[in-house]
């Protein structure tokens, strides 16, 4: 039997881990972090893509009890003018729903559907490196223990620690020039309807909020700035500096973003932006590196943890149905890199429009009306949302009907 460790259980590690078991491959995940540590409980948006590979897992159950629907949003500018209305959801019929969740419950709630299987999780252990010959992969801990097995996933998030191990040339992850906080503000402040996404484009700074359907806001800021802070910077300032900075930057914009600060109940760490573009390798024959350690599009394509769960999927299919680990993994990358690069550059062109400025914040909002109307129901969006993996098959298409697994 082909054994495997996993190292990293935030979103790729405990997905992949359930997708090899389900390929009948003894795995086994190391994680730093104790299950006690959730790392900010910031949220995100699963799209119905990701939604559907865990589905494809037999997994979708695990995300229908958590958040709530997110399909749509529309897009509003500082001055307060609806600059328009976008999918963030799939059109085929027999698709999930895209969801917004907390990313620690997404993780917690994927941990135990893996432990649930059987899969053991070995919390508090770091990964330090890894190191292969023809047979096997080793990977060392701080702790002074190895692991060995046939195979490593490193799913150990964008600051990955083996990521140098498989690509030695790899850059380090480019800063997007913008530091993103997220907050929780109780009902009554908006009368926006929940399910919709509230995105404003401020005249400083950029401002997206959603309604839960008890009424209470989820929000985010992207605030830019153009030097990129030192490791643990911004973390660092308090939330009480934050709610004062971010109430002086989104004064003068048409809105409830000050309201909605004002009164935020939890103001969660800031973090600076980052995204990996491209790497030239994501395996050398028994490593490979899968979600945000291999590829990393800015938060806002909202698709990083889609992604990372359609890797686990591909990958998995691919070891059950190569000759050998490293065939497998040659066609891993080969299936997954056009997708999730054109999907990385289309983040890029948003976080641009994000942090416009004077005259090209102005041809901003005068465009994008025109824009989405173009692209309301674009191909591009349909390949972002309504991507299906099969797991029986071992295809992936892109389809606007109804599609059977
Ligand atoms: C502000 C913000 C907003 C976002 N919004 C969205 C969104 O709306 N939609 C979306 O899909 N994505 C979003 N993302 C991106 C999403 O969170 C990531 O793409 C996703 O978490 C990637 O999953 P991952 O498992 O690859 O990495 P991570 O979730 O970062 O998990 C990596 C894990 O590895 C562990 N680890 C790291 N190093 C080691 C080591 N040496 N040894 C052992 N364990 C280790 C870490 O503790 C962690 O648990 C957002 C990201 C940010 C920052």
């Amino acid at each position: 039997m082909t054994t495997a460790w996993i190292v990293g259980a935030g979103i790729a590690g405990p997905a992949t881990a359930i997708a090899l078991h389900k390929a009948g491959i003894d795995v086994t995940v190391a994680e730093r972090r104790h299950d006690t540590d959730d790392g900010g409980s910031s949220f995100l948006t699963l799209g119905s893509n990701g939604i559907d590979a865990l589905t494809a897992l037999d997994a979708g159950h695990v995300v229908t009890r958590l958040g709530f629907e997110t399909p749509t949003l529309t897009l509003v500018s500082g001055t307060g003018r609806v600059l328009g209305d976008s999918r963030t959801s799939a059109v085929r019929p027999d698709a999930p729903v895209s969801r917004t969740l907390r990313r620690p419950d997404l993780s917690a709630a994927l941990r135990a559907e893996a432990r649930a299987r059987g899969i053991t999780i070995e919390t508090g252990r770091v990964a330090t490196g890894v190191a292969r010959d023809d047979e096997c992969a080793r990977v060392r801990f701080a702790d002074g223990g190895e692991a060995v097995a046939d195979l490593v996933v490193a799913c150990d998030g964008i600051h990955s620690r083996l990521r140098r191990a498989v690509d030695p040339t790899a850059p380090p992850p480019a800063y997007t020039g913008l530091v993103g906080l997220a907050g929780y503000s109780p009902a009554g402040i908006t009368d926006d309807r929940p399910g919709t996404y509230r995105m404003i484009f401020g005249r400083r700074a950029f401002f997206g909020y959603a309604t839960a359907p008890g009424g209470d806001v989820w929000w985010f800021a992207n605030v830019p700035q153009p030097h990129e802070p030192g490791r643990g910077e911004v973390e660092r300032v308090e939330p009480e500096t934050w709610r004062a900075r971010l109430v002086d930057l989104f004064a003068r914009d048409a809105g409830p973003a000050t309201r909605l600060v004002d009164a935020a109940t939890e103001i969660m760490p800031a973090s600076p932006m980052h995204t990996v573009p491209r790497l030239a390798r994501w395996h050398d024959g028994r490593t490979v590196l899968i979600g945000d350690a291999a590829h990393a599009p800015s938060p806002s394509s909202g698709q990083g943890a889609s992604l990372a769960i359609e890797d686990a999927v591909v990958l998995a299919r691919a070891l059950r149905d190569a000759d050998d680990v490293p065939a497998a993994l040659g066609a891993f990358e080969a299936a997954r890199r056009r997708r999730v690069e054109t999907i990385v550059r289309q983040a890029q062109r948003v976080n641009g429009s994000k942090a416009a400025t004077g005259v090209v914040r102005v041809m901003r909002d005068l465009m994008l009306p025109w824009v989405l109307r173009a692209t309301a129901n674009s191909h591009a969006l349909r390949e972002t949302y309504d991507h299906h993996l099969s797991w029986q098959t071992g295809t992936d298409t892109v389809s606007t009907s109804g599609t059977s697994r």
